[in-house]
């Protein structure tokens, strides 16, 4: 099958938005066209790709695009926005930072009809304190960026176990989740352009030797959070949260069987709930546990401990007599990374590291799990996310693990899946399908089945891919709160000038 048999195969509700998704913008005779002249004046005509982004991990269907605009500062991307606004909707913006929003897009938007706004350029740090715990950072920093600026500090960053080279805002504006909680909690201010090109604040910012705390959500409506998975604004600053970084950490790496998931996860939740773990616990079932070398069949958790020395070398030795004396678990380790002959060192040490704000720049653990380089995945890799949240108890867990095992039993697709702690009561359960691009339409089949199955449980997804946008009037809060949404939407951005369909 080709990619594009497969994407058509795929399409589905990006089109349901648009009514007429499949109608291209001409930017040869209509306003589109003015708007595209006058970008490519603002930014250079070097930095305007006729087209599309061109392939994705996911095999969505590509969208119709009809160029990239690739802004180099906030106010030429202001200047962008106002210049679409002008041409009054008859071609939106979709804008990403990095664009590495892989198994969910990478770089597609949600309906056609679009330009891309490539803010990659926008890549300063421009202003840092690192004794107050804050950065300004524009779209295209990255984690790597702004961690090795922060090496050796007493502060670190929030990083995901993505790639290195992925944006630190990019991630947090669709809710992603680092190894110390969910990114949303490091935004305390952005800098928003608005559908009409107005630039706007909003949170906290500094301001300059008046030392104010660090607070989002000043006072009166807390708005930070409206441009979070919206298409209110494009943002092209934000103020950063960055972290105390901890004097010492200890991840303890535990085994287990399929008959002991439900013993497991309770007893995980267990030292969660008792403030023994820190940061973001992760569980992985036995395909995803491969990826950190586990054996064939065996469950992995790593129950991060952190604090001072003294603190951690008490809470990591308290779980792991714990796990031992439970008898659910076939191994138990507290000293992988200190060992340089255990033999999960490598990996252990660099998980630690993780966990410390380092991303690991030369993305070895990243291309272990993936088989390639990071630049690869979007065209040689099949690559899939579904992303559900589940209560965190040991019933929810297994049920979920057994809707995997449905899905593969109807599909032939085996997904892997990774449970990100959130809290004494929340699991963000990473379910990941890795697969050749020729069986795409088995892996979306499964994504489909993925999205009803767990729905139907009341696990229900809190990120969406670009084909299934759909789902946010299924899933996404009561009708009164969505009819609200679309309200501010029409009331901000009446004519679609910012990314229809993404969200809202
Ligand atoms: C092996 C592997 C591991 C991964 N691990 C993680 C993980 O630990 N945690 C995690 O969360 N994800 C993870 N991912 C998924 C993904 O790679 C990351 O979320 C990545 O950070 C997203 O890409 P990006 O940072 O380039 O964001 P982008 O692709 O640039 O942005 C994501 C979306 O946010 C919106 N957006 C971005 N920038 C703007 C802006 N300036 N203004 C308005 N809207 C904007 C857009 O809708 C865009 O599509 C992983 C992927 C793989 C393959």
């Amino acid at each position: 099958m080709t990619t594009s048999e497969t994407s058509a195969a795929s399409q589905t509700s990006a089109e349901s938005h648009t009514g007429d998704a499949q109608t291209s913008a001409d930017p040869q005779t209509t306003g589109a066209a003015a708007a595209l002249a006058a970008a490519e004046e603002i930014v250079g005509a070097d930095r305007v790709t006729r087209g599309g982004p061109g392939d994705n991990t996911g095999l969505f269907r590509q969208r119709d695009t009809a160029a990239t605009v690739a802004p180099r500062t906030a106010e030429q991307a202001q200047r962008v926005v106002k210049a679409f606004a002008a041409a009054g909707g008859e071609v939106s913006l979709h804008a990403y930072s990095t664009g590495r929003n892989w198994g969910l897009g990478s770089r597609e938007s949600a309906t056609d009809n679009v330009v891309a706004l490539d803010l990659s350029g926008l890549d300063a740090i421009r202003d840092i304190d690192v004794a107050a715990g804050w950065a300004v950072v524009e779209p295209g920093v990255t984690q790597g960026h702004l961690a090795g600026l922060l090496a050796d500090t007493e502060r670190m960053v929030n990083v995901t176990v993505s790639t290195a080279h992925s944006s630190v805002l990019g991630n947090a504006l669709d809710r992603g989740v680092g190894l110390r909680h969910q990114r949303v909690e490091d935004l305390v201010g952005l800098e928003v352009v608005l559908p009409d090109g107005e630039l706007v604040h909003v949170g906290w910012w500094p301001e300059g030797d008046r030392k104010t705390p660090v607070y989002p959500h000043t006072l009166g409506p807390s708005l930070v959070q409206l441009f979070v998975q919206s298409n209110l604004g494009v943002v092209t600053g934000a103020t950063i949260r960055l972290l105390a970084r901890p004097e010492a950490l200890r991840v303890v790496r535990l085994n287990y069987t399929p008959e002991n998931l439900g013993p497991a996860t309770a007893l995980l939740r267990r030292w969660v709930a008792q403030g023994l773990a820190s940061g973001v616990p992760k569980f992985y079932n036995p395909t995803a546990a491969r990826g950190y070398g586990s054996a064939p069949g065996q469950f992995l958790a790593h129950v991060p401990v952190d604090g001072t020395a003294a603190s951690v070398a008490a809470l990591s030795a308290i779980i792991a007599d714990e796990a031992v004396k439970s008898g659910v678990f076939t191994e138990v380790s507290t000293t992988d990374a200190t060992d340089p002959d255990a033999p999960h060192h490598e990996v252990t040490s660099l998980v630690e590291r993780s966990y410390l704000g380092d991303p690991d720049v030369s993305d070895r653990v990243f291309e272990q799990k993936m088989g390639m380089r990071a630049d690869q995945l979007d065209t040689d890799l099949g690559f899939l996310f579904f992303l559900p949240l589940l209560p965190f108890t040991a019933e929810a867990v297994v049920t979920a693990e057994r809707l995997l095992g449905q899905v593969h039993a109807e599909t032939g697709v085996l997904a892997g899946g990774t449970g990100n702690v959130l809290g004494d009561d929340l699991v963000d359960l990473v379910v990941a399908m890795k697969f050749d691009r020729a069986d795409a339409q088995a892996a979306h089949r499964a994504l489909d089945r993925l999205y009803e199955l767990f729905a139907e449980q009341g696990f229900l997804p809190y990120r969406l891919d670009v084909d299934h946008h759909e789902w946010i009037d299924r899933v996404g809060g009561r009708p009164s709160a969505r009819a609200f949404a679309r309200r501010l939407k029409d009331s901000l951005d009446p004519t679609g000038v910012i990314a229809p369909g993404r969200y809202l």
